[in-house]
């Protein structure tokens, strides 16, 4: 069991919902085991100037429910150079802070690594961002609540589309892995869904259009990863409309409205439990590890071990998609 008087916490790389719920936790679990929690402002780049300042329980009351983050995040080019890392190790030290809960994603445990290799002071990691594509947990925080914002804007488009007679192409995020158009594309019933695991044959995709406008299918809703190997929504469009010039396409972006909003109680569950395990796991002596959640159970893995995770297409998913939108 190691004694801590003072750990930080700083949120990095892009926002997702849950995050405020997962600094809650942490804070609060601090304060009960007797440590004193210092917030750290817009992540690694606010280690470098010293935005670094104290938090009580009542500080981090009333944030469970919002999205963001109340830490502000950032992403440091400083921080990639020793130089950077010596002064952020600099401020820690001036702050007297001895322990570091990190909430983010792939890259912030990079950063970690490479800030570990120089300055030795122990770290527990929480995974968050609303990709889903990291190793060593089944769930990242802020992804159910992604998901969630995407089925209900492709709802109301397919509401829209129907009335029109519209085929629309709905570009979500994911710019590696396809967790989020996967997913929300199931849930809404779409026609096609296109992810970056699973090369693009657009010829299969107009294809499947037509035969769709033979069969009088009135509305056709395909979903797309923003990191599809094909291209984005735009692109898709061009050949769509090339192909059927008489046929009312359009293309919706749905951007950084699913970074944004209330966490779904999933992601509010999840951030507490992480929180409530990194801190725990600080203390009793784990270092440089991510916690994550796997089969319900809370799992560490090295720093140096997450990784990137593509989309895992369980058995004949890619099938079931086609059926259920004959
Ligand atoms: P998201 O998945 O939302 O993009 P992320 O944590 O992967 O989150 P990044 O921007 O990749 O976001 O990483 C966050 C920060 O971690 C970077 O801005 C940088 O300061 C630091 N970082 C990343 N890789 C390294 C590295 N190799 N060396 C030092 N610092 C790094």
């Amino acid at each position: 069991m190691k004694l801590f008087k003072r750990i930080g916490v700083l949120t990095s790389g892009g926002d997702s919902p849950g995050m405020n719920a997962a600094i809650r936790a942490v804070v609060r679990t601090g304060i009960y085991k007797g440590i004193d929690v210092y917030g750290i402002r817009h992540g690694y780049q606010g280690m470098i100037e010293g935005d670094i300042f104290q938090l009580q329980a009542t500080d981090v009351a009333n944030i469970i429910q919002r999205g963001g983050t109340m830490l502000k995040t950032a992403r440091s080019k400083e921080f990639m150079t020793d130089e950077g890392r010596k002064i952020a190790y600099e401020q820690l030290c001036k702050q007297g802070i001895e322990g570091l809960i990190l909430i983010g994603g792939d890259g912030t445990f990079r950063g970690a690594v490479e800030f570990f290799k120089q300055f030795s002071i122990p770290a527990i990691g929480l995974p968050g961002t609303i990709d889903n594509d990291l190793s060593g947990t089944d769930f990242t925080i802020g992804f159910d609540t992604a998901v969630n914002t995407a089925v209900e804007a492709i709802d109301k488009i397919r509401d829209t589309a129907e009335a029109h007679d519209r085929l629309f192409i709905v570009e979500v995020m994911g710019r590696d892995a396809g967790y989020i158009a996967l997913n929300s594309g199931i849930a809404c019933g779409a026609e096609d869904i296109l992810i970056p695991e699973v090369m693009t044959d657009i010829e299969q995709v107009l294809c499947k259009i037509d035969y769709d406008e033979k069969r009088k299918k009135t509305v056709h809703i395909l979903v797309v990863a923003e990191g599809d190997d094909f291209g984005g929504a735009n692109e898709v469009l061009i050949r769509v409309k090339e192909r059927f010039p008489n046929l009312d396409t359009r293309a919706t972006i749905l951007g950084h409205i699913q970074r944004g909003g209330s966490p779904s109680y999933a992601d509010r569950v999840l951030a507490s439990r992480l929180g409530y395990a990194a801190v725990n796991a600080l203390c009793e002596g784990r270092n440089q590890s991510m916690a994550g959640m796997v089969n319900q159970e809370v799992v560490f893995t090295p720093f140096s071990q997450v990784q990137k995770e593509n989309v895992l297409l369980c058995g004949d998913m890619l099938e079931m998609i086609q059926v259920l939108a004959t």
